[in-house]
């Protein structure tokens, strides 16, 4: 457990069997009703889905809407708070109908709503939501055609809340509100000064792109006032940015924003909603500090430091509570899917064993590597390294310019390469590192080639170094001899992970199993629910994994309750516009060529098609 700090990111849903296989739990702390994910893969296998496989637990998002509202319920009686909180989920955070029907369905008991931040996601929204208690936040940039989407949702009779982001929608909302006789729910989105760190924050700010300030809110006010329409202004918005990992930052968001709302009350506005947008952190590397992949607070901190800043600047200014919303995704999501993937190979940097004794004429370079090699202490480390660089750049001269043969240079690569893991046998004992042989040990680390693609699966990981933890799903009560980064099977220099979570914030590699004949080693990738799906990409033509979603009942056992073939390769390539019928019959008439001019027989043909067949139908990730 302690090797992969489990029990740090796995927030009570993961824990380790005493057979050595990882468990997942929808209750968190409580493993007497766990399952063993190599149980559930099993399953999976013999359903006929291969990985790489998206595995969702359908309960554990049940759990964490229910930890979010019952959270903020909790911190409301526990300070008198006399408004109340809704949740809108962001659907932009996961956009899957499954996802979305699971935030509803679990989330009606607390009217947990939705936001939808493009046309397509209202179109989405308005057909998923049910309940007219729960709150649909639009926000986002709006043409005609969303907000008389919005207007008839509130025809319908939703809560649903126009945000207004752009000095320029207001006279279209209410040009469109009057012909369509509706009296809208108008929010608008303030642009706050207070700025958050981390990696998503970059929406908050007084330089954020989206929202007003203070001059175009009046605006906005004295518009709405000659419209006749201030009683429809009821919603404040900001969002501060996602994956706020400091408390601080977003107390002062809070405060700022309260008082912003306290003065559009005064303004005379309708107001009632005090909408927090998103940003509530997952601490994906556990360690419960304010590194960009953790957060320092718990949710329940949260909720009460939440309820207790608005409370403080409205009570001070006599205004009612607000309903306060909030937009958290991530928080959301995040937890409920893991990405399984087997190993495929391992590289390892071992060098080659040397003769016992070099052979005769042995090129002089070669021979002053072997005494650097041999003269090796702990006291002449960072010597003996300056050493067998200099040699092994003569060396490399020397083959450019045929002096040496290619049999010479493979023996004084592999003098470097030995000398190079003596270091680092050394190093391990050295108090202080040379600044220049910091690292050496990752230098040497092995590759373990992996059975998915990062583009497609963990796009934050390649796009902007976002950490998730990673580890082997089985094998557990055997330590791990090895250390080695992650290889995806795209062939892209990029196509790897080698950021690994840490106590100390991030490691270049990971510790991993030896590798066993004929057995499958298998590790997950956790806490990937939130941004990855549909921001994943399609490099190397490599498609959606299988996904599958599971419910665990009380007693341990599982349910397979939803299962989606991953693409294939046929509707891979008809994402990027090839007619496959047009592509196979093309093949069709190369191969009739190869039969014409006899290079093969129309068996082989027969054969040759059938594969080409086969493999568009088949699945676009390494089949075994
Ligand atoms: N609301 C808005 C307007 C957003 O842009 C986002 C995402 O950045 C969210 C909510 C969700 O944020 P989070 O996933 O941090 O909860």
């Amino acid at each position: 457990t302690e090797l992969y700090g489990v029990r740090e990111w796995g927030a009570g849903f993961f824990g380790i069997s005493p057979s050595g296989d990882l468990q997942v739990t929808a209750e968190p702390g409580n493993f007497s009703g766990a399952v063993s994910i190599p149980e559930i893969l099993a399953g999976i296998q013999d359903r006929g889905l291969d990985m790489p496989v998206l595995l969702r637990i359908e309960n554990i998002l049940d759990t964490q809407i229910s930890l979010l509202n019952d959270s903020f319920q909790t911190a409301m009686e526990s300070l008198a708070f006399k408004g109340s909180y809704l949740g809108a989920y962001p659907i932009k955070v996961n956009q899957q109908q499954q996802v979305v029907e699971a935030v509803t369905r679990h989330g009606k008991k607390y009217h947990h709503g939705l936001e939808a931040g493009s046309k397509a996601e209202l179109i989405a929204a308005m057909g998923m939501l049910r309940d007219t208690e729960a709150v649909l936040v639009c926000n986002g940039y709006k043409d005609e055609e969303f907000i008389d989407l919005g207007l008839h949702a509130t025809q319908l009779g939703f809560k649903c809340v126009l945000v207004i982001e752009m000095p320029g929608e207001l006279p279209l909302i209410i040009e469109r509100a009057k012909a369509l006789g509706v009296d809208p729910i108008l929010g608008v989105r303030v642009k706050l000064s207070a700025q958050a760190n981390g990696m998503w924050a970059e929406s908050g700010g007084d330089r954020s792109i989206f929202g007003l300030n203070a001059a175009q809110i009046i605006e906005v006010i004295d518009a709405l006032k000659d419209a006749g329409m201030l009683d429809c202004l009821q919603l404040l918005h900001y969002h501060l940015g996602s994956q706020i990992p400091n408390i601080r930052e977003i107390r002062n968001a809070v405060a700022e924003a309260s008082r912003v709302y306290a003065g559009l009350v005064g303004e005379g506005a309708g107001m009632r909603y005090l909408d927090l947008g998103g940003g509530l952190a997952v601490d994906y590397d556990g360690t419960q500090t304010n590194f960009m992949s953790s957060r320092n607070y718990s949710v329940d901190e949260y909720c009460v430091d939440v309820v207790e800043g608005v409370m403080t600047v409205l009570d001070e200014q006599n205004v009612p509570h607000p309903t306060i919303i909030t937009e958290s995704g991530r928080a959301l999501v995040a937890y409920y899917s893991m990405l399984l993937f087997n190993v495929l190979d391992a590289a390892r940097f071992e060098p080659e064993p040397l003769p016992d004794k070099l052979p005769e004429n042995t090129n002089i370079h070669i021979l002053h590597l072997h005494d650097a090699m041999q003269s090796l202490n702990l006291r002449n480390v960072q010597e003996c390294f300056n050493d067998i660089l200099y040699y092994r750049d003569e060396v490399r001269q020397a083959f450019a310019q045929g002096k040496l043969s290619f049999r010479e240079r493979a023996l004084g690569d592999s003098v470097f390469w030995e000398t190079i893991h003596r270091i680092a046998r050394l190093a391990k004992d050295m108090p202080t590192l040379p600044q220049e042989l910091e690292g050496i040990t990752e230098a040497l680390s092995d590759i373990y080639y992996c059975n998915f693609s990062v583009f497609q699966s963990l796009p934050d990981s390649w796009a902007i170094g976002q950490l998730f933890p990673i580890m082997p799903v089985h094998r557990l009560n055997e330590m791990p001899t090895r250390e080695g980064l992650l290889a995806d099977i795209t062939c892209d220099c990029d196509g790897k992970i080698d950021r690994f979570i840490d106590s100390q914030g991030v490691k270049r590699t990971m510790p991993l199993h030896e590798l066993k004949d004929n057995e499958e080693y298998c590790l997950g990738a956790f806490l990937v629910g939130a941004y990855q799906e549909t921001l994943g990409d399609l490099h190397n033509l490599l498609g959606d994994t299988n996904i599958v979603t599971i419910r665990i009942r009380e007693n341990g056992e599982f349910d397979f309750v939803g299962e989606l073939e991953g693409d294939s390769v046929e509707d891979i390539l008809s994402y990027v516009e090839y007619d496959t019928k047009a592509l196979l019959n093309r093949f069709r008439e190369t191969a009739e060529n190869a039969v014409r001019s006899g290079q093969i027989t129309p068996t082989q043909r027969r054969k040759i098609l059938q594969a080409y067949k086969d493999g568009l139908q088949g699945y676009t990730y390494f089949e075994r």
